[in-house]
């Protein structure tokens, strides 16, 4: 049975470092490659990052119902085809789609048994030093992405798991655990000493075990966003 993990963050959160590690480690796991009308960026190819298509290509793949979600994000449409699921079933693998909160709904309403991680950084400070060091906005567009972040922030409670990626050694294992350990729950197969770790660790990401860690990171992005609160 395949399972989906959806895998949503605001910007500069470390989703892509983190995603890239996860799909080393965890075997059997297939990536969902979008559909975007936004052009491509730095050196993306199409077929890698995403399929770069025109606003009149998607809108016939959404008359054709190609997408099992698809969303408005930044003034770009991006949607995940239905084709991919299809595939990883027929293939037995699990399938992990990296999209925004509108999607995550989508899917949720959609398929209730997929699995939903949203990765927050530290706090606010720390996400507005990451997205200058990553050095590939302009001032401009990292302010637009603080304000953004704010409002996905908002989200976080429709998630099953959150990762707060503060260490990328421990988020990497974090993240590991939570695919694993719900594979795991999914096979109906007893624990070995070894899982037991493994499902301890991923239920320190469950949302109701991170509820006291996160009243800080979301109070430093209210706090930025109130005039003077500074
Ligand atoms: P996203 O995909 O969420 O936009 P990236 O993966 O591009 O974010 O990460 C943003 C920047 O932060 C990158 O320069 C990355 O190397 C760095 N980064 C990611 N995770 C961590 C971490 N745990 N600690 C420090 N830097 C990190
Ligand atoms: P970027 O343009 O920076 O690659 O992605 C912008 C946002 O679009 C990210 O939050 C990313 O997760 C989201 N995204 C990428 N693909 C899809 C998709 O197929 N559907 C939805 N809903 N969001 C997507």
């Amino acid at each position: 049975m395949t399972t989906i993990y959806i895998i949503s963050a605001p910007s500069g959160s470390g989703k892509s470092t983190l995603v890239e590690k996860v799909r080393q480690l965890v075997p059997g796991l297939e990536f969902s490659i979008s559909y975007t009308t936004r052009a491509p960026r730095g050196n993306e190819q199409n077929g890698r990052e995403y399929f770069f298509v025109s606003r009149a290509e998607f809108e016939e793949m959404v008359r054709r119902d190609e997408f099992l979600e698809h969303a408005n994000v930044f003034g770009n449409y991006y949607g995940t085809a239905k084709r991919f699921l299809q595939q990883a079933q027929q293939d037995g693998h699990d399938l992990l789609l990296d999209i925004d909160v509108q999607g995550a709904a989508q899917i949720k309403r959609k398929l209730p048994e997929a699995v939903s991680i949203f990765i927050l950084p530290p706090d606010r400070k720390t996400l507005e030093s990451r997205l200058r060091n990553r050095s590939l906005d302009t001032e401009d567009v990292i302010q637009r992405r603080l304000v953004t972040a704010s409002r996905e922030i908002e989200n976080y409670g429709k998630y099953d798991y959150i990762l707060i990626n503060d260490r990328l050694e421990e988020s990497i294992t974090g993240l590991k655990s939570v695919f694993l350990a719900e594979r795991l729950k999914r096979s109906g197969a007893a624990p070995s000493a070894d899982d037991a770790e493994t499902q301890a660790t991923a239920e320190r990401c469950r949302l109701s075990n991170v509820q006291e860690r996160l009243q800080p990171i979301l109070a430093s992005f209210v706090s930025a966003a109130t005039p003077g609160a500074r």
